[in-house]
């Protein structure tokens, strides 16, 4: 499959779905969507730019400092006021669940730990548990996206840094 083919087909599996079944929005004032936030922008995947050709008016798509596999640049997609929600990049649609590598190379599904920041459905002890049907289909969608080179390659990468962001904020918060 294309990546093209790729993200289509994990767009449309996601496109209905939420965190939970009521809005989340509610709960945080949108927190993840704030585009007041000149800083906010979430990573593509690799090739994921290609669902933005033209690149839409909301949105703003540049080089990350971040890179993967062989030195590879991550792009990072910027949105300057509310998407079109049909469109939203695949980091929003999962979010604050993310994909990882652990050290045996197995690929989990899991809260990403940097999204407690912002949501409440992160933190430990959250009121509200995520639906089942989002997670088990965040599962399904990689278990098909992480079989494409770049995008495993990429996965290693984005779990090395959540490990080390991780261990910055625990040191930040035994000080
Ligand atoms: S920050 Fe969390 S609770 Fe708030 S809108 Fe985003 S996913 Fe929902
Ligand atoms: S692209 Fe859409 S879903 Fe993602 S942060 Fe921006 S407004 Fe929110």
């Amino acid at each position: 499959m294309t990546k093209r083919e790729l993200y289509q087909k994990a767009y449309r599996l996601l496109d209905e779905l939420t965190p939970i079944k009521t809005d989340c929005g509610e709960l945080c004032n949108k927190a993840c969507c704030d585009s007041n936030d000149v800083d906010a922008g979430m990573y593509l995947f690799p090739g994921e730019e290609v669902m933005y050709r033209p690149v839409p008016p909301w949105l703003k798509i540049e080089k990350s400092d971040f890179t993967y596999g062989r030195n590879k640049p991550v792009n990072i997609a910027i949105c300057t006021e509310p998407c079109e929600r049909s469109l939203r990049p695949l980091a929003c649609r999962i979010f604050p669940l993310t994909p990882y590598i652990e050290d045996n190379g197995n690929m989990i599904i899991k809260i990403d730990p940097r999204s407690a920041v912002l949501c409440p459905l992160a933190r430990k002890n959250a009121d509200y548990k995520l639906d089942e049907e989002f997670i088990d289909t965040v599962v399904r969608v990689f278990r098909f996206l992480a079989r494409d080179k770049d995008i495993r390659a990429y996965i290693l990468s984005l779990s090395q840094l959540i490990d080390e962001e991780e261990e910055y904020l625990r040191s930040f918060f035994q000080k």
